[in-house]
């Protein structure tokens, strides 16, 4: 098996895909990029890539914002990735990471005008980011989430995640799990790469948007879901950081931490500490989606055949 990426418009084997050293994106974080998963269904002998064409959309937002211009449309794009992820062979959980940079070898060059763009996807074997059985032990990080009047927040840039590893190096060590980052204004946010969500007086809510959070595409799925199999609303509001205390339970989602139970926060136990009955249902019904056992989801999941060599 030859694991290959797709690197300056071919596919070539992962260790030769390299970038110069005075490459822009390198020195300023001038580039967006993507977590996808790739879920392994060994009955059905196919990997589902999850929701793949929103993660293109997204992509293509933050290329937008950030002057990237790339020859390929999104379509373009997962094509590409399936050709990527089908010649790799990989049969196991994968994690797919397009990024799209200034890839001009430019340095002393404070500017995404006049520099030529890249484009690469690779993917590795990976299992579980974060324990999403034993609920998640978290803290309120003394790091707050960016604003959209400093770093738009709505894409993942690259330059961006310094403030997510400040907030998750911080956490882990002072012996947490993740770090919940609170926006300027003192409202809830998001986690260091996961979005949040209480249950609270019959109430499932989120932040909104407009509290610097990344619009997630496993949190949309999850308000989707709750939508069209509990049969209510997800209310997006802002949620004071005093409220997570008083939360009966409060979960994270993301591509890498699927739906993961926070079981405290600053410890203070949340509910009874343990994974909560609602977080339980939408992460069984959320699992058997990502890996292509629910019918009714099987437009969220993009196939790919491992080719044999
Ligand atoms: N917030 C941040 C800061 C993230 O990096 C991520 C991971 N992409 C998320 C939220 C969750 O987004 P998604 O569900 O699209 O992975």
């Amino acid at each position: 098996m030859t694991v290959v990426a797709f690197h300056k418009g071919e596919f070539v084997p992962l260790e030769q895909a390299t970038i110069g050293i005075m490459t822009h994106a390198f020195h300023y974080g001038t580039a967006v990029f993507e977590g996808v998963r790739g879920n392994w269904n060994a009955e059905h002998g196919r990997m589902y890539i999850f929701r793949l064409e929103e993660h293109y959309d997204r992509l293509l937002a933050g290329c937008k914002i950030m002057r990237i211009k790339l020859p390929y449309s999104s379509q373009d794009l997962c094509d590409i990735t399936v050709e990527m992820v089908e010649r790799s062979g990989f049969t196991q959980d994968i994690y797919i990471r397009p990024i799209a940079y200034k890839a001009e070898e430019r340095v002393a060059y404070l500017n995404l005008g006049g520099l030529g763009d890249g484009f690469t996807v690779m993917a590795v074997p990976f299992g579980r980011y974060i324990d999403t059985e034993a609920p998640a032990k978290c803290c309120t990080s003394s790091w707050r989430r960016m604003e959209d009047t400093v770093i738009p927040p709505h894409v993942k840039i690259s330059g961006l995640y310094v403030n997510s590893i400040l907030a998750k190096t911080e956490a882990m060590a002072a012996g947490f799990d993740e770090a919940i980052l609170l926006n300027d204004k003192g409202y809830v946010s998001e986690g260091s790469g996961e979005n949040i969500f209480i249950y609270r007086n019959g109430q499932l809510a989120t932040p909104p948007l407009v509290d610097n959070v990344l619009p997630g595409i496993t949190r949309s799925c999850i308000m989707d879901i709750t939508r069209n199999e509990l049969g209510t609303q997800v209310v997006e509001r802002h949620i004071p950081r005093s409220e997570l205390y008083l939360a009966e339970e409060v979960f994270l989602t993301g591509t890498a931490a699927h739906l993961t139970a926070v079981g405290s926060l600053d410890n203070q136990t949340i509910g009874d500490g343990q994974m909560g009955p609602r977080t339980r249902r939408l992460q069984d019904l959320y699992f058997d989606i990502v890996r292509g056992k629910n019918p009714k989801y099987l437009h969220w999941c993009t196939p790919a055949t491992p080719r044999v060599a």
